[in-house]
């Protein structure tokens, strides 16, 4: 089974280019539409497009207001490791997986995703609660194989790190559980025989 993907591009008729700017009819409110693509690339340089023209619009309605940054304000991510990026000096990744070895366990084989690197998405401050929230984080799963072969490793690996049962774990929130009843269980409710049972 492979996945193909949609969604809505924000085009705004007749116009080649995004819309950023203070609003004209509301003051204080800055426009920021029609980010079709490459809407997501360009995000960073948005940012900071928008931060100057806050600056301007808060001179305006206020000026004796200061912008600063907050005391906790931290410019830049810590470093999170990925194996897909050091196939070329693993001699490196040694020295991470020396350090923790789960990252050198491999959970993904197509897409090169290491335990280590699913156990941060699952335990930092915007956790990874379910399959898909894993795969967009760190692409497990979003490979040639879709899945095919680590979706049960991961089901596996939240449910251990979550601490909730292995029927709790989701592809992608709520009502789309991945398994639905132990089969053991199944067997003794429904007393279905497997052949090898049927045969002793
Ligand atoms: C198929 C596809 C492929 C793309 N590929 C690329 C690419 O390779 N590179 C690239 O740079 N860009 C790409 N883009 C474009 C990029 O995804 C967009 O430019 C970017 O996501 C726009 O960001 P945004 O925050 O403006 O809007 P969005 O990411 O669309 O966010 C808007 C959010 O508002 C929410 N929302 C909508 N209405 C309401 C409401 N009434 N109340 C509350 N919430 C609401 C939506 O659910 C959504 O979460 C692609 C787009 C598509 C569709």
């Amino acid at each position: 089974l492979i996945n193909s993907f949609a969604g809505l591009r924000a085009d705004i008729e007749g116009r080649d280019d995004f819309i950023i700017e203070a609003s004209k009819k509301i003051r204080g409110f800055i426009n920021v539409a029609g980010i079709e693509s490459p809407g997501l690339s360009s995000a960073p340089a948005i940012a900071e497009m928008v931060s100057g023209i806050l600056k301007e619009v808060v001179k305006e309605i206020s000026p004796r207001l200061e912008l600063n940054y907050k005391d906790d304000f931290i410019e830049t991510l810590p470093e999170q490791p990925r194996f897909a990026d050091y196939l070329d000096k693993t001699g490196k990744w040694q020295e991470i997986v020396e350090k923790d070895a789960d990252y050198g366990e491999i959970i993904c084989r197509c897409e090169k995703v290491s335990k280590g690197e699913m156990l941060r998405v699952i335990h930092q401050p915007v956790p990874a609660r379910s399959l898909d929230a894993i795969k967009r984080r760190i692409r497990a799963g979003m490979g040639r194989c879709q899945g095919g072969f680590c979706s049960p490793k991961v089901l596996k690996i939240l449910s251990e790190e979550l601490k909730i049962s292995p029927l709790k774990i989701t592809k992608k929130g709520k009502d789309s559980e991945i398994l639905k009843t132990k089969t053991k269980d199944m067997i003794k409710e429904t007393g279905v025989k497997f052949k090898d049972e049927v045969r002793v």
